[in-house]
């Protein structure tokens, strides 16, 4: 996958990433202030993110279906750093833009997943 290409879906991955954090810390801190949370939203914003562990502990607040999607973002993040962004899990297949359009966090490409099913 070309970089300008894997960047389009870094930054799509983030966004989503940055919408459930948020969401979870206006869960967590609702007598916080306004100026507090832009900080956090700032910090979280950086190349700290959740680890996928941390994301596991946020289950709890965030709910099962929202903690998984969040795991799974970590994990596309991380293949997108060391660049297996895009590539079937169990076949090592180039996975269509069209499919990462549709779910950015898909791991295997169309037929693995079928058969994992
Ligand atoms: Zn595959």
């Amino acid at each position: 996958m070309n970089k300008t290409v894997s960047d389009t879906f870094e930054t799509q991955l983030r966004a989503r990433r940055d919408e459930l954090t948020e969401r979870l810390h206006r869960h967590r801190g609702g007598a916080r202030g306004r100026a507090e949370a832009a900080a956090d939203k700032r910090e979280q914003a950086g190349e700290a993110g959740l680890t996928p562990d941390d994301a596991f502990d946020l289950g709890g607040a965030l709910g099962e279906r929202e903690a998984a999607e969040l795991q799974a973002i970590e994990r596309a993040l991380q293949r997108v750093a060391d660049g297996s962004y895009g590539l079937c899990l169990q076949c090592g297949a180039a996975i269509p833009a069209a499919r990462l359009h549709a779910q950015p966090t898909a791991e295997r490409c169309v037929s693995c997943q079928a058969a994992a099913e």
